[in-house]
Order: C-alpha cells, then sequence, then structure tokens
C-alpha cells in the first residue's frame, strides 16, 4: 500500500476493478457480497442502470456552475425531500458532518433569531458519531475521537441514549436542541425502543426545544421506510441526510420545518460544491428508484426474512455470534469473539460487512438485495461460525 496517503485508516489488503449491483469485483475477478455498501451509500448497488445513466447524460451538459444560480435539478430534489418528509425547506452540501455543520449552525440562530441567544447548548448521545470535524466530535464526545485535538469545540452534553430521565436532567436554561440519531449506527447499531423517539418529540415540545435527527446513516429507506423517524410515528425540527442519498455520489442535506429555515437567509451559510448539478442529477435518480411503489414494501419482505434467518443464525452459534440488533437493513450482529477477526474471517470467504461499537459487526447490504444474495451471505455467516466451531473442538 502507497505511502503516499496518510495513514488515516486500517485498510484491508484489497482493492476492486468494477461492481454488480451486490457485488465488488476484484481484478483477478473474484467476487465479494457486499454487505458493506461504502458504509451504507451505494444503497442502489453498484453501477445501477438508472444512475449510471443519470450521471453520465448530467456529465455531458455541465458539471457545475455554483449556487449563485439557480439549479433546477436541486430545486427538483428539494421538492421531492419535502414532499415526502416533515421538511419544508433543504440546504444541500457533500457529506454528512457538512449536513452536521449546517444543522448546529441552524439551531444556534434559531434562537438568536428569536432573542435568546443564550440558548445554544445541545444534548446529544453516549455512542452517538456525528461526522469528523472539530465540532461533531466534540458532540458525540467519543474520547477514542476527541484524543489529542484539545480544545474542545464547547456547547455539547451527552446523555445515555434511550434514557428519557437522564435527558430531562440535563436539560438547562441555555438547551436549544437535542441532537440524536434515531438508531445509533457506528455506536453498534444501537436501537432504541420506538416509545424513547417518541419520548424525545414530548421533552421537545414540553420545554422548547428543537428536535434534530441524524439520519445519515439511517436515513433513505435503510430501515424499511423512506426515513427512520417515521417508525416512531413523529417527526423532528430538523434532519441530516448524506450516505444513501446520493447512491455513492457525495451529497449531504440538511432538512427543516419553514419556522426554523426561516433563520437562514441570504449569506448566512453556504457551499462552493454542494449541491451541484452532477449531484443533484444523481441524487434525482436515487430518489427514481426509491420513490417507485415496491421499492420500499421489497426492502421490507427482504429485511424481514433476513432478520429470521439472523436470529436462527445467533440461536445456532451463540458461541459466534450473540445478537442481532437493528431495523430493515440496518443490521447488527454482536461478536461473541472479536468482530475484527470475524469480519476478516468473513472477507476472506466473500463478504463484506463494517464493524462497529460493541463488538458489532454492521450489515448494510444495497438495498436492492434478493432473497437469493441474503442467503448467501447468511450461508457466509455460517460457514465462518461452524469454522469457529471447529477450531473450538
Ligand atoms: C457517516 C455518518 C456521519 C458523517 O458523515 P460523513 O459523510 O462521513 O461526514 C454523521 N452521522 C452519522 C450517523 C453517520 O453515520
Amino acid at each position: 500500500m502507497s505511502d503516499a496517503l496518510m495513514n488515516t485508516y486500517a485498510r484491508a489488503d484489497l482493492a476492486f476493478e468494477r461492481g454488480e449491483g451486490p457485488y465488488l469485483i476484484t481484478h483477478e475477478g473474484d467476487r465479494y457480497l457486499d454487505f458493506a455498501s461504502g458504509i451504507a451509500v451505494t444503497a442502489l448497488g453498484h453501477a445501477h442502470p438508472h444512475l449510471v445513466n443519470a450521471l453520465q447524460q448530467q456529465a455531458a451538459r455541465f458539471w457545475h456552475c455554483s449556487n449563485l444560480f439557480r439549479i433546477p435539478e436541486g430545486e427538483r430534489l428539494a421538492e421531492r425531500l419535502v414532499a415526502h418528509s416533515f421538511a419544508d425547506r433543504v440546504f444541500f452540501c457533500n457529506s454528512g458532518v457538512e449536513a452536521f455543520e449546517a444543522a448546529t449552525k441552524l439551531v444556534r440562530k434559531y434562537f438568536d433569531d428569536k432573542g435568546e441567544p443564550d440558548r445554544w447548548q445541545v444534548i446529544t448521545c453516549n455512542g452517538a458519531f456525528h461526522g469528523r470535524s472539530l465540532t461533531a466530535i466534540a458532540a458525540a464526545g467519543n474520547e477514542k475521537y476527541m484524543a489529542g485535538f484539545a480544545p474542545h469545540v464547547p456547547g455539547f452534553t451527552q446523555t445515555a441514549f434511550g434514557n428519557l430521565n437522564e435527558l430531562r436532567h440535563a436539560i438547562t436554561d441555555e438547551t436549544a436542541a437535542i441532537l440524536v440519531e434515531p438508531i445509533q449506527g457506528e455506536g453498534g447499531i444501537r436501537t432504541p425502543d420506538l416509545e424513547y423517539l417518541r419520548g424525545l418529540r414530548q421533552v421537545c415540545d414540553e420545554f422548547g426545544l428543537l428536535l434534530v435527527f441524524d439520519e445519515i446513516q439511517c436515513g433513505m429507506g435503510r430501515t424499511g421506510t423512506l426515513f427512520a423517524y417515521e417508525q416512531a410515528g413523529i417527526a423532528p425540527d430538523v434532519m441530516m441526510l448524506a450516505k444513501g442519498l446520493g447512491g455513492g455520489f457525495p451529497i449531504g442535506a440538511l432538512l427543516a420545518t419553514e419556522e426554523v429555515s426561516a433563520s437562514f437567509g441570504p449569506g448566512n451559510h453556504g457551499t462552493t460544491f454542494g449541491g451541484n448539478p452532477l449531484a443533484m442529477a444523481c441524487g434525482n435518480a436515487v430518489m427514481d428508484v426509491m420513490l417507485d411503489e415496491g421499492f420500499l414494501p421489497q426492502v421490507k419482505r427482504v429485511s424481514h426474512s433476513l432478520r429470521e434467518k439472523l436470529d436462527d443464525l445467533v440461536r445456532r452459534h451463540p458461541q459466534v455470534y450473540s445478537e442481532v440488533r437493528g431495523m430493515g437493513l440496518l443490521l447488527g450482529l454482536r461478536g461473541a469473539v472479536p468482530n475484527t477477526e470475524l469480519i476478516a474471517a468473513l472477507r476472506a470467504r466473500g463478504l463484506l460487512t463494517v464493524g462497529a461499537g460493541e463488538n458489532v459487526i454492521r450489515l448494510l447490504p444495497p438495498l436492492i438485495i434478493t432473497e437469493a444474495e441474503a442467503e448467501a451471505a447468511v450461508g457466509i455467516l455460517n460457514s465462518v461460525a461452524e469454522a469457529y466451531g471447529h477450531a473450538a473442538e
């Protein structure tokens, strides 16, 4: 591996030549079933013909013109996101952490506009992940990501994920918002009771706080509904999207209600690349597929059957996999042995997965997988478990 790259990743020594739906294929022709999806990004798999066509068409027209001009494809994507969510307005950027940054700025500006500039603190949760900027690592409060980067950005207080009592006690006169992932991804596919999410809405209403959901990983169809908040029958005031939104093209988005969005006027926030025509062509192509009436029901069907197979796997191999977590196709298997070992063994047998906190292996297949592909993945998970069984005999 080249020393010309900064050493910020513990990369696997594996590179690919091309992709085909849920498969990544090496130069040697080895096929890997991709249940990593570039960390929940390639929601429609690789080389999806509709996405490829949309990108190629736009690439031949023009790529970029900046937000100094209208970008009709962006207006269209925003209107579609608005039509299918709680939100009234959208701001496009290039990544998750930029959506987080925009959300945090919007929260402060909203209370400043209300004449309450002293309300600027945000309550977040232990185990959270919101990105790698100085503000985002302070928000998540994870020592692993903060070490060496002091002084830390002020304004965030963490409470235990899933604990409403602790959260209520953390609220002060300076609290502006509660910012959480409805399901924690990096933290280990930690899935709270839907009652907790409803409770968050209630607490925000009671104390006049903004509810901000980070759906960067759990949004865009991953849980079986377009957005995870729909599962709880409530809505946030502000939401961040990224990962699956561009199907592999970098797009982030900040969504908010009219009342909150009104705090951003010309000059308050901006981006050079965000929402450019290439990105918006990809985002609209993703929406074309996801909004097809058969799409989400199929995600639900395949996720139910995958879940059943994984529950069965854990019952048969509790010495290797101790627990299934998650919702839809945002799934986690908790390892009874180190997840790094399991991930390497799965990769050696042709299944790509991603690690997460609490010794979890994330299973993030593209949302287009078939029952047969889900079964193939479970076959590999099973063969790794059996290899451990033989090793123990
Ligand atoms: C990946 C992720 C982010 C950060 O997104 P980037 O595009 O890497 O900046 C933020 N929040 C959640 C929940 C994520 O999964």
